[in-house]
């Protein structure tokens, strides 16, 4: 006999209480009289409630509720379980696991559906807001032209190496030099010497693409999700979604610290004297500190 809709039992409970409200619930059952005909759903308390099976009793924090054939329900634990059901269990576990994967995947998609619209001011927001997405993208472009092509390679290799100190090749002292043949008789060394004269703060910033992040990646998952009808999709559509879907909050995250590397990299006063120290050998560019962090 098929239940009915209203009576029809949730794939999880996770209260004691709400199982045994149930109509059909019985604290226990003789199984030589009312036969188990399969699990409906899996339970998992915060307490330890008794196996249903007259004979057993054992206390369980976590089982399944099973329903007879002529439609009582009680819980088993899985030793009761496999007792009744052996394969049959297992493979109606399998079943009732792989049913609520995909409740709570749609559970979630379903949430996301329903934020579509603050989803998408969000985004907005980011990219219009003073020194946002709009701004930071300009500015790096603005960068790359009025570097030399050489020094905006290279910044972008320091980058990728997180490679941020910048160096200098200075000659050593006479007392240096000195010291130092004093030290290594009879080795020559370099009359020159490797200094650090600054780091280039936020640097990072160069690793990204915000626009990216923000229109290839979030923007264009939740546009998507305008023409969804979750419960029509199939399984690895399904996946694919809630996985595209749980990477939009870390997305955002990132969105917001790559901003704040370009707060840092573009806000530094230093920063542009590096890049200028770095071009030494390059006198084409024609970097120059404007207001780097101006909207306009
Ligand atoms: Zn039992």
């Amino acid at each position: 006999m098929e239940s009915n809709y209203e009576n029809e039992a949730p794939l999880m409970f996770y209260d004691y209480a709400e199982v045994a409200k149930r109509p059909n619930f019985r604290p226990e059952i003789d199984t030589s009289k009312h036969k188990i005909e399969k699990i409906i759903s899996k339970s998992i308390f915060p307490d330890k409630h008794p196996c249903g099976k007259k004979d057993c009793h054992q206390p369980h924090k976590n089982g399944w509720v099973v329903e007879t054939v002529d439609n009582l329900e009680t819980l088993v634990g899985s030793k009761c379980g496999l007792e009744w059901g052996g394969d049959t269990f297992l493979s109606q576990i399998a079943a009732l696991d792989k049913r609520i994967k995909r409740e709570s995947k749609l559970k979630i998609i379903s949430e996301f559906i329903q934020n579509t619209d603050l989803l998408i001011e969000r985004v907005h927001e980011i990219k219009t807001r003073t020194n946002g997405a709009l701004w930071l993208s300009k500015t790096i472009t603005r960068l790359e032209t009025e570097c030399t092509e050489d020094i905006f390679r290279n910044l972008k290799r320091r980058a990728a190496k997180g490679e941020t100190s910048v160096t200098k090749d200075v000659l050593k002292t006479k007392e240096e030099r000195e010291l130092e043949s004093s030290m290594n008789v009879g080795v020559s060394s370099s009359a020159y010497k490797t200094l650090i004269i600054g780091h280039l703060d936020g640097l990072e910033v160069l690793n990204f693409d915000i626009r990216q992040i923000l229109i290839q990646k979030i923007y264009s998952t939740v546009i998507s999700l305008k023409h969804v009808n979750p419960s029509t999709l199939s399984t690895p559509a399904l996946n694919k979604l809630s996985l595209e879907l749980g990477e939009i909050d870390t997305l955002f995250l990132q969105a917001e610290d790559i901003l704040g590397y370009g707060k840092k990299f573009f806000s530094n006063e230093s920063n542009f004297k590096l890049i200028k120290a770095l071009d030494i050998e390059n006198k084409h560019g024609h970097l120059t500190k404007i207001n780097w962090m101006d909207n306009t």
